[in-house]
């Protein structure tokens, strides 16, 4: 098989790896792009309902903090639509169902002041942290020897406030808080500015759907992605890569490895990667998690008042968020059903797991959440190139111990993905912050002096 040489290959055209492409595009440096998939996007998929409306099966939403995905979805000529919120919300919590005005469940004021106590103490400690290296942060050890439950059960007093807390915490990171580590949530918080945005990043989505995003993106690359090339094996030196895919060889003066580093784990390494670095990779599974839109004739749950957000901790279905479409009549139910809950459901057959989820629904907005059209579902789990969702939460030990690895280029080797951001880990913001860090890396070390080769 004849070698092809380039200056740059990225491995992975999801979100990060199309934003080292676009940086390395402005500057005219030759790449290639080898993505496992016979699409780009990774973890943003979408597919049109009834052939014409666009919907997200993966990521969705944007925060009006998410400055980078804003500008390119203006840059590539998409519309944002804001996320139907009028309304009441429904709260199903330890088996009470409420509807609520507001973001909050009704409670009393200690139990108010309790769920405020608890963000103030998650924001004052997630200020002493550095975006860049949690790991050296004050009281880092500390913090990463605790799991977010036992810190949960330290810092909050009241029954109510404590099942809230958990609840939000837990959808948003698709993970049962025992498993995952303070530090890591203290990170996340730090990267997305305040524990508040962090909990509502559901501000905006894109009308014509995520996917379209990508696809114009990847468009706009002239050809230079690799479709249904998975990387199998890297052989590396200091200053050069050899990438193997079953039916390509190319050497490269670098490498940007733009995917979840569970996935790096299933690359082949010669020589291995440091002891350090590898193990980190095979610390780093993804939680599990489960989108399932629900299609009606309308949205039926509007005119009684309701926002169609819930909230429950009864399970399966543990958040739904109103996504019917601005210029259809449609109705449409955003459900998620994350961590335990996913991970026991993914063994059922898609349809029994509809069935579940449909049931859930009719619980929060009664009968006529019977009446689909259509239902569609994406079990992240079993997505052998991705393997959950929505990034990355690390249990307790592993940043502190493992965590300096995660930037740190290796000889040719640079890192991005979500993962590897320091503004908004584990959202499509973060994957755009890491493509381009990693890419300016590498531009440096190209344009650059003897100072950038030796930094990397
Ligand atoms: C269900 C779900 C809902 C989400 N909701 C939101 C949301 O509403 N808002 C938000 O901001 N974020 C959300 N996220 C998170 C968001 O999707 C990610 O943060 C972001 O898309 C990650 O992009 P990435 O490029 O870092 O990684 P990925 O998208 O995972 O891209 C990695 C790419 O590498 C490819 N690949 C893997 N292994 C190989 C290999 N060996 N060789 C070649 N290619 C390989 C994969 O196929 C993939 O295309 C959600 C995620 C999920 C799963």
């Amino acid at each position: 098989m004849s070698i092809k040489e380039i200056d740059v290959v990225i491995i992975g055209a999801g979100l990060s790896g199309l934003s080292s492409a676009l940086e390395l595009n402005k500057q005219k440096i030759p790449f290639v792009v080898l993505e496992a998939r016979n699409r780009a996007g990774g973890r943003i998929h979408s597919i049109n309902l009834e052939g014409d409306v666009p919907i997200d099966l993966g990521a969705q939403w944007i925060s009006p903090y998410h400055e980078r995905v804003k500008k390119l979805v203006g840059d590539y000529g998409l519309r944002l639509v804001t996320t139907y919120r009028k309304g009441k919300t429904i709260y199903d919590i330890d088996g009470v169902i409420q509807e609520s005005e507001g973001a909050w469940p009704k409670m009393s004021l200690i139990e108010k002041v309790d769920v405020w106590n608890f963000k103030k103490e998650l924001n004052s400690l997630s200020n002493q942290i550095r975006c860049d290296q949690p790991w050296e942060s004050k009281m880092a050890r500390e913090l990463d020897q605790k799991t977010l439950e036992e810190f949960l059960q330290k810092h909050t007093y009241t029954k109510l406030a404590r099942s809230f807390c958990r609840l939000l915490l837990e959808e948003a990171l698709c993970s049962k808080l025992y498993e995952v580590s303070t530090l890591d949530l203290l990170w996340c918080i730090k990267t997305a500015g305040s524990i508040d945005r962090l909990l509502t990043a559901e501000d905006f989505w894109i009308e014509e759907g995520a996917e379209s995003l990508v696809k114009r993106v990847s468009e706009s690359l002239d050809g230079k992605i690799l479709y249904g090339s998975p990387v199998k094996t890297i052989n590396y030196e200091d200053h050069q890569a050899i990438i193997y895919t079953d039916d390509q060889t190319l050497k490269a003066k670098k490498l940007i490895l733009a995917l979840p580093p569970n996935l790096v784990a299933r690359i082949k390494f010669a020589p291995p990667l440091p002891a350090n670095r590898a193990q980190l990779n095979e610390r780093a599974g993804l939680p599990s998690v489960i989108k399932i839109i629900f299609v009606y004739n309308n949205p039926f749950w509007r005119e009684r008042g309701l926002s169609g957000i819930a909230y429950s901790n009864q399970g399966p279905v543990k958040l739904t968020i109103d996504s019917s479409p601005p210029n259809s009549k449609k109705g449409v139910l955003t459900a998620l059903i994350t961590g335990d809950f996913a991970q026991q459901l993914t063994d059922w057959s898609s349809q029994k797991r509809k069935e579940e989820a449909r049931k859930n629904l009719a619980r929060f907005f009664g009968e006529e959440a019977i009446h689909t059209r259509e239902i569609y579902e994406e079990n992240w789990s079993a997505e052998e190139w991705t393997r959950g969702g929505y990034g990355t939460h690390f249990s307790p030990g592993v940043i502190t111990q493992f965590g300096k690895t995660i930037f740190k280029p290796i000889g040719p080797l640079h890192w991005a993905g979500t993962e590897t951001a320091t503004e908004w880990r584990m959202y499509m913001e973060g994957a755009v912050q890491s493509g381009e860090r990693a890419a300016k890396e590498v531009i440096e070390y190209l344009n650059g002096g003897i100072f950038s080769r030796i930094l990397f």
